[in-house]
């Protein structure tokens, strides 16, 4: 996806902060972290969102998830991380390539979302 900018990080067009990488997944620093630790953590295929997620992606997704506790205590969150992974309109994903956030820290990160 040439106009993709997280396609574009993974082909080194535009630079970022990496934290992890192996043959198909990335992880590098988010732009404008809302904790202590905040990682995104991208497959370097372009899956524009788990709404399009097709079958055959679920083991890298699954890979990637299985990835986060590392990639979360490398980086300074040893005791426990949390994961967002936010999809389409009503989930407000800004940037359409799936990505997981992994934010962190020292200290917890606060309530999940306002109860209605
Ligand atoms: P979303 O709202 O799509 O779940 O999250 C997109 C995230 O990507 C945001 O947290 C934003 O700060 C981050 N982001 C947007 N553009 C860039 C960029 O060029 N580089 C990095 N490292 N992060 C970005
Ligand atoms: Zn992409």
């Amino acid at each position: 996806m040439s106009d993709c900018i997280f396609c574009k990080i993974v082909a080194g067009k535009i630079p970022a902060t990496k934290v992890y990488e192996d043959h198909e997944m990335l992880a590098f620093n988010d732009i404008a972290p809302a904790r202590p630790v905040h990682v995104l953590l991208i497959p370097k295929k372009h899956i524009t969102s788990l709404a399009t997620a097709a079958a055959e992606d679920a083991p890298v997704l699954g890979r990637m998830l299985a990835k986060a506790n590392e990639i979360a205590a490398a980086q300074g969150s040893p005791d426990g991380f949390r994961v967002i992974i936010n999809t389409g309109r009503v989930g407000q994903q800004e940037v359409q390539h799936l990505h997981i956030h992994i934010v962190g820290g020292p200290d917890p990160v606060g309530p999940m979302l306002k109860r209605l």
